[in-house]
């Protein structure tokens, strides 16, 4: 197998690592609740996308009286390790 002849130096791995860095991604404004959301995707707080209410979000659970699915898996879990 080939190997390196010379160790890199300290220079030349911190050139190859300038390119190493971590971007912020860009965010869009929710135009129902004017939160910020990644783009192309629901919006966490409201859970609409392009005016719809396409996911549920806790305050709907809440609304409509439905259970969280968190919460009911919670409650299974708990009741699983009461024996
Ligand atoms: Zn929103």
């Amino acid at each position: 197998m080939a190997v390196p002849k010379r160790k890199k130096s300290k220079s030349k791995r911190g050139k190859r690592r300038t390119h190493q860095k971590v971007v912020a991604s860009n965010l869009s404004i929710c135009p129902q609740c004017g939160e910020a959301t990644l783009p192309h995707r629901a919006c966490p707080s409201c859970g609409t996308y392009k005016g719809r209410a396409v996911t549920e979000t806790k305050e709907s659970y809440i609304q409509t009286g439905k259970i969280d699915p968190w919460r009911q898996r919670q409650k299974i879990a708990a009741k699983s390790y009461t024996v």
